[in-house]
């Protein structure tokens, strides 16, 4: 998903985007970059996914990312890229931080337990960077955004993160004529949600603009509750019946909302409010059922 959107902003600028590479393989990461010698990285590849998929599989978690960002940012420093620009996440910081969550709460207390094998492998990643600039003066930046949502996303009802995954319930619940739509958790907890075009541009912004070890935080801003939002999918989908809340499921951490007035104040502010995302995002779902299910 931020792959594409990245593509899409750079649009006729000369992109390398191979899909081919496994990533976790160390010597074809280190061959391809030797032979394409790219000026600049930006490594959004990851193993993702939402708060079951993350607890259903740890191992997978920890192992493709720190495999990915390892072979990557390593493969950079050999062939010498001028700049590399690594993608963390808002679960890096720590489940009781001060909200909203400054870059400096990194690593101060325990992490949220549902995404920690995810947001152990993102701090390594971030670490990675900081650990190259400092021993052989990479220009290699991380940035750590909020949760994202638009074209691109994985649709599925089991490993999606919570948008795709209401979106495509509220869909089948229209499309059966169905009286609930079932909403994982207590409705409660609070989630801070970025259009994945308006984290494109901030990306090339940071690329442009940031040169230092400190990671930068990149959210909207704009804090919803769960209950809220499965309504907002709710009527961008036309699905007229009742939420009903599932309180077997987990609820994650209860508020994650970041601080990203350093990205603020050096100039990038977001464009897509989340209503007008939410319909983007579904006209793309619907035109795209196929892949967006296989992605
Ligand atoms: P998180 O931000 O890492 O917790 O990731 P998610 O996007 O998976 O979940 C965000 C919140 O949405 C959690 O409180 C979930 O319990 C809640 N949620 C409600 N319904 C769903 C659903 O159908 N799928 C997912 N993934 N989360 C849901």
């Amino acid at each position: 998903m931020v792959g594409s959107a990245v593509v899409r902003r750079l649009q006729g600028e000369d992109i390398l985007n191979d899909e081919r590479i496994d990533l976790r393989d160390q010597l074809s990461v280190r061959e391809w970059v030797q032979q394409n010698k790219p000026d600049v990285i930006v490594l959004a590849a990851a193993k993702v996914g939402g708060i079951k998929a993350n607890s259903d599989a740890p191992a997978e978690f920890l192992y493709d990312n720190l495999m990915i960002e390892t072979n990557v940012i390593h493969a950079a420093y050999e062939a010498g890229v001028e700049k590399l620009l690594f993608l963390g996440s808002s679960c890096i910081y720590p489940r009781e931080a001060v909200q909203p969550i400054t870059e400096d709460a990194l690593l101060t207390s325990p992490l949220e337990p549902t995404n920690e094998a995810y947001a152990i492998a993102k701090i390594a990643g971030l670490k990675l960077c900081e650990a190259y600039r400092q021993q052989h003066g990479c220009d290699f930046i991380s940035t750590m955004p909020c949760n994202l949502y638009g074209p691109g996303d994985r649709f599925d009802f089991e490993s999606s993160h919570v948008i795709p995954a209401l979106m495509m319930k509220a869909h089948e619940a229209k499309v059966k004529n169905a009286k609930t739509l079932e909403v994982w958790g207590s409705g409660k907890p609070l989630r801070e949600f970025l259009y994945v075009d308006d984290l494109a541009e901030a990306l090339v912004f940071l690329l442009q603009h940031y040169s230092d070890e400190k990671p930068v935080n990149v959210g909207s801003g704009e804090e919803v509750s769960i209950a809220k939002l499965a309504g907002m999918i709710a009527g961008v989908v036309g699905f007229e019946g009742a939420l009903v809340f599932d309180s077997a499921k987990p609820d994650g951490t209860m508020r994650k909302v970041m601080d990203s007035s350093r990205i603020n104040k050096a100039g990038w502010k977001p464009s897509v409010g989340l209503e007008e995302g939410l319909g983007r995002a579904y006209e793309w779902y619907l035109s795209n059922q196929q892949r967006a299910c296989a992605a």
